[in-house]
């Protein structure tokens, strides 16, 4: 028998990513494949950068994307600021600052770790310590919306210290580019990374990045040439350099860069403002639903991200039960607990195309029948009732 094509079934994708891809993005991506230096595609790749200017609130020069995921964002803004015997801080309070002490090692640099209890943001204040016993350190490095507990960071106070400590900021916004605030030039971030798949709501493989001028002075004085050939931005940044000077690197994914290209046309469309707003309101929405099912959240409000939302297991049900239910009956996939969270929580996202009430009323109403077969003491349509009362209020 020889294998026939691959037909996926569709989804409602409630996880930490990738989310619902609209079907714009979808037909942009079916269209005819052209050369990399082809000058139209030249001229779509000026216009991602403006886009992605945009979506970042930034007019940094340097801002492309990656063509790879955002790991690979979060280790070309690694290989490019660190060299070898160089001090770096990390601020973890999750599994993704696990991975930026990795980065900082594999530099042959020297990870100085702080780390917060998970489901708590980073705590400034350890940072200032830290930067008193280590004043010869390069970067700090931190996540801003971590994926792994749904909680977010104050990324503005973080780089005011470590910049008043002569220091270059590592900021991961692969969670929260799009769907809440983040603000380059504002709170004057040196090296960002995002992800294409999570509240940009595009197909996964492309990690947009931005660079500040001061970050670009480091690359460019580097003593030691970046590890890795594929991710050193003085090679790559000659590629996206703009009409003229554009020189081969590798081979652009062509059509998933239409397919960046349309999604951030739709959030220019919409307005990034109104996009942070319709995450937070669909947060607020299926809050009110899960608190009157009695479920209840790791993270505490003011830290609470709306694209994440990380909700307690309740006593006596099995996380995988519940969780294969939701995919096999509903088509609607909700992410696991990663490290030691796994099997005490459920990780829901509402992303990008994916946060809609649509969603959260299907989700809520589903979650509120497999609990309730399942034993819970739930009562059976409060949940989709708290939620329609606050989506109509
Ligand atoms: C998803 C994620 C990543 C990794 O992105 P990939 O596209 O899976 O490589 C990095 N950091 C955070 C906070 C994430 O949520």
């Amino acid at each position: 028998m020889p294998i026939s094509s691959f037909h996926p079934p569709t989804r409602i994708l409630l996880g930490p990513g990738p989310s619902d891809v609209s079907p714009r993005i979808l037909e942009a991506m079916s269209r005819p494949t052209i050369g990399h230096l082809d000058p139209f595609f030249v001229a779509m790749m000026d216009e991602m950068k403006s886009l992605l200017q945009y979506t970042f609130q930034t007019q940094n020069d340097l801002t492309f994307s990656v063509s790879a995921p955002g790991s690979a964002g979060m280790e070309t803004c690694f290989v490019n600021l660190l060299e070898p015997g160089d001090k770096a801080i990390v601020c973890q309070n999750g599994v993704f600052g696990g991975r930026m002490k990795e980065n900082v090692e594999r530099c042959g640099a020297t990870p100085i770790m702080i780390q917060d209890s998970w489901g708590k943001p980073v705590d400034p204040n350890k940072l200032e310590e830290t930067l008193k016993i280590h004043p010869d350190t390069k970067v700090v490095a931190f996540v801003h919306a971590e994926t792994s507990t749904g909680a977010q960071s104050d990324v503005k106070t973080l780089v005011e210290i470590a910049h008043r400590y002569g220091c270059l900021t590592i900021v991961d916004t692969v969670t929260s580019l799009g769907g809440s605030p983040v603000k380059v030039d504002e709170w004057k971030i040196d090296a960002i990374y995002s992800g294409s798949q999570k509240c940009l709501s595009c197909t996964p493989g492309l990690s947009p990045v931005s660079f500040s001028p001061r970050a670009v002075e480091k690359i460019k004085t580097r003593k030691t040439k970046a590890q890795s050939w594929f991710l050193d931005l003085g090679l790559v940044s000659s590629y996206w350099g703009g009409i003229g000077k554009r020189a081969y690197h590798h081979t652009a994914p062509i059509n998933a860069l239409y397919g960046l290209h349309e999604a951030l046309v739709i959030l220019q469309e919409e307005g990034i403002e109104q996009s942070w707003a319709r995450h937070d309101r669909n947060h607020q929405i299926l809050k009110v639903g899960l608190e009157a099912m009695g479920l209840s959240f790791i993270v505490d409000q003011p830290y609470r991200l709306p694209q994440l939302n990380a909700i307690k297991i309740p006593e006596g049900i099995e996380d995988a039960t519940v969780r294969t239910q939701l995919l096999q009956q509903y088509g609607i996939e909700i992410g696991a607990g990663l490290g030691d969270m796994a099997g005490k929580i459920w990780r829901v996202g509402l992303m990008g195309h994916s946060a809609n009430l649509r969603n959260v009323l299907i989700f809520l109403g589903a979650l509120e029948k497999i609990l309730s077969d399942l034993g819970a003491k739930i009562e059976v349509g409060a949940a989709t009732k708290a939620a329609s009362l606050k989506a109509a209020a």
